[in-house]
């Protein structure tokens, strides 16, 4: 742990060296998903930045306490206290338990977080179980004289805050300005003002999702879960707090406000966003007609993408961006990601192979890698700069051609230090996963590549004839064994997860 690291803070606007609250522990608290829809691109950013930090602290020899919410009470995306419950509509509209809705889609999202090969949090509460904590937020609150109760519902008072505190300084908006662009909404009557935001939320006739609380029989605000859930696992402070851009307002800016009114103090020592993803350029979003979700892209069944793209491949494409950075997905870009993502499995399994028996200019191939190293492991803890250290690993790949094209000679060190690059840094902290037949014997590989192209046939046999449930129960047999394909104008293609 002599290793500094060094994180961007929303907060203070800066970057700023990590120290922990604890020495050698790490609390991180990550905003999850909402379940009430299949997990998309716009899931995978966050949950791999934030599992490169932790991965990449726990290298260092940090303890993380990692938790990730799930979001299953169901509220609109950025209007959290109108309009109606999604994962209910869904339930609705298709005839199930709400909760078996929340289930299939938080099943759907671990599947995807897996595929992406992400470590799961330490814990991962829901907010449905958390209710009596959220109620406790609230009445605290109150207490405090920051909330108000108003036809059962409980809001929070954010002009009385602001009295005190600073409401906008996560994100760097100012009240006034705020009260004057606010429009009161059809619903919203029960509040003192536009900008306030519910705590507790009366449930209405048709609202099915319900608990009894002291104001009324009703549902906790979007934004109380996390504030209630971060100082039940992790204490009323905490290390850093991480989730999208998109949450810093209103998601994080109340959530600071709510920890401040109910405990005196923001709880985040470094507030950490990830920035958005655009398809080619333009905001992801449905009513735009360029949403993709994980399944779409792993299989290649979106009309904005020629083919599919494995796991892996989005894993190292979201990390050749600085995660500060827009990232624009795109099928070019996804290509080029691809052609890197096969030169970097290929040079991880020649890295293990290549004889390290020294020749000329020995050492200066050792001086070379060590300064790649050098630059790598810097560039990780200089605020997850992942694009810097993937550009050091692709300086590893070139001498590791020079070396076997006879240009260049490895001693033993040089050796370690590959292994060190291609084994800790690219599988442990990048958590990128070499893919493809590198490092399979080759009769091996021969004849798994007989039998696939043999699964293939029957699978064009299938399409052929039409018969869609077959060729799909092969794709997703093949799927399961970790062989993926993907159907290209030119015929299928297969790779090794
Ligand atoms: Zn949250």
């Amino acid at each position: 742990m002599e290793r500094k690291i060094i994180i961007y803070d929303t907060l203070s606007r800066k970057k700023r060296e990590f120290v922990p609250i604890v020495p050698g522990m790490v609390g991180l608290y990550v905003c999850g998903p909402t379940v009430y829809g299949d997990p998309h691109l716009g899931h995978a950013r966050p949950a791999v930045t934030f599992d490169v930090l932790v991965r990449l602290f726990r290298f260092l020899g940090y303890k993380v306490r990692y938790v990730r919410n799930i979001t299953d009470v169901g509220h609109l995306e950025h209007d959290a206290d109108a309009g109606e419950d999604k994962i209910e509509k869904k339930a609705r509209l298709e005839q199930l338990e709400p909760m078996e809705v929340a289930q299939y889609y938080e099943n759907r999202f671990h599947e995807a977080m897996r595929m992406l090969n992400t470590l799961p949090p330490s814990i991962e509460p829901h907010a449905s179980g958390h209710i009596i904590e959220q109620i406790a937020l609230a009445r605290k609150i109150l207490d405090n004289g920051f909330a108000y109760v108003s036809n059962g519902s409980v809001y929070f008072d954010v002009r009385k805050y602001n009295e005190k505190y600073h409401y906008g300084i996560l994100s760097g908006r100012n009240l006034d300005d705020m009260i004057n662009n606010s429009r009161t909404l059809a619903g919203q009557e029960d509040k003192h003002s536009p900008v306030d935001f519910a705590l507790w939320k009366k449930a209405s006739a048709e609202h099915i999702m319900r608990w009894p609380s002291p104001w009324s029989d009703g549902f906790p605000g979007w934004h109380a879960e996390c504030s209630a859930m971060s100082e039940k696992y992790l204490g009323k402070e905490f290390d850093i707090h991480g989730g999208g851009m998109d949450l810093v307002f209103p998601h994080h800016e109340c959530e600071l406000a709510q920890n401040t009114a109910s405990r005196n103090t923001g709880g985040v020592h470094y507030w950490m966003h990830n920035n958005m993803i655009t398809i080619n350029g333009q905001k992801m979003g449905k009513s735009l007609g360029n949403f993709i979700t994980l399944d779409e892209l792993f299989h290649g069944t979106n009309k904005v993408l020629s083919q599919a793209y494995s796991p892996m491949t989005i894993r190292f494409f979201i990390l050749e961006a600085h995660y500060r950075s827009t990232l624009d997905f795109g099928n070019d870009a996804l290509q080029a990601a691809e052609k890197g993502m096969k030169k970097i499995s290929v040079a991880a399994g020649d890295a293990e192979s290549l004889s390290a028996e020294g020749g000329p200019g020995a050492d200066e191939t050792e001086k070379s890698l060590e300064a790649v190293k050098t630059g790598v492991m810097d560039a990780l803890c200089d605020d997850l700069n992942t694009p810097v250290a993937l550009a050091g690993m692709f300086d590893a790949v070139k001498i590791i051609n020079n070396v076997k094209e006879g240009r260049a000679f490895l001693n033993s060190k040089s050796a370690e230090i590959l292994s060190f690059l291609f084994h800790d840094v690219l599988s442990d902290i990048l958590g990128i996963v070499p893919e493809g037949n590198a490092g399979g014997s080759e009769n091996g590989s021969k004849r798994l590549e007989g039998l696939v192209s043999m699964v293939l046939r029957e699978r064009k046999e299938a399409k052929d004839k039409k018969d869609w449930a077959k060729s799909d129960s092969i794709r997703d047999d093949l799927n399961s064994l970790g062989i993926n394909i993907k159907d290209t104008k030119d015929g299928t293609e297969w790779n090794l997860k």
